[in-house]
């Protein structure tokens, strides 16, 4: 199975949306290892036979939240391979706009700001309230977690902007995958993988993914058709399914 999460959090009371507490992912993955199953890389997983992944578990992060450097002895004891999907401009910037906070108190500006193009945002951005920002890993830190984790440490495309496909126009998303390959590729740890932000994913999406170079298009919870809609499991809700009924 492939998981993905968010962002990790000191406890359940700093949790927004689906955000985790280290505590429960370090947990989570330790059950699971328990269990018989193996971690392994997400190429390595994609590479293996329907057979063999039965007992294989990959692990991704979408977003690039910077949590995963604050965190990183937890990634480093477990001793597992993670893909870390990144939006070009979070990397860039350092931070995103944190549209789960934005929700709670601005729903009309992060309703435009959600709808808006590659371009409005790039504009926007500098005036959305600083306490709606979210700390994202930088180039820097994204190099400090090459050397810290090795072979365990992989990154993907995951936007420019990270905007949902389906709101834009094909240019749009022309620019949201094409920046992202650029900004990317070449860098120690970068795969071939691009995850659809909010894992929304159209015949057109696609096919620009695949011609950008992307070897696999990442989805969330649909797709599974062929490989440039792969789909993945909400590490989170698996998890603590698995604590309160076990793993069927
Ligand atoms: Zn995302």
């Amino acid at each position: 199975m492939i998981l993905y999460f968010h962002k990790l959090v000191e406890s359940e009371q700093d949790c927004i949306s689906d955000d985790m507490p280290v505590s429960s992912f370090r947990k989570g993955i330790l059950s699971l290892l328990a269990e018989g199953y193996s971690f392994v890389s997400l190429s390595d997983y994609l590479r293996s036979s329907a057979g063999e992944k039965e007992n294989l578990v990959t692990v991704t992060f979408d977003d690039a939240h910077h949590s995963i450097v604050k965190y990183v002895e937890v990634i480093e004891e477990l001793d597992i391979p993670i893909m870390v999907f990144c939006p070009f401009f979070n990397v860039k910037n350092g931070w995103a706009v944190d549209e789960a906070k934005l929700s709670s108190e601005h729903s009309f500006l992060r309703k435009v700001y959600k709808q808006s193009g590659v371009l409005f945002r790039w504009v926007c951005a500098p005036f959305i309230p600083s306490g709606f920002y979210s700390k994202c890993l930088t180039f820097d830190d994204l190099d400090f977690l090459y050397k810290r984790l090795g072979d365990n440490f992989s990154i993907g495309g995951h936007g420019a902007f990270h905007i949902k496909h389906s709101v834009i126009n094909s240019i749009s998303v022309l620019l949201e995958v094409g920046l992202s390959r650029a900004a990317f590729k070449g860098r120690k740890g970068f795969c071939n993988f691009y995850s659809y932000p909010y894992g929304h994913y159209s015949s057109v999406s696609k096919s620009i993914v695949k011609k950008f170079g992307y070897r696999y298009g990442i989805s969330t919870e649909s797709g599974g058709e062929d490989d440039m809609c792969i789909r993945r499991i909400n590490g989170k809700t698996m998890l603590s399914r698995f604590f309160s009924e076990g793993l069927k």
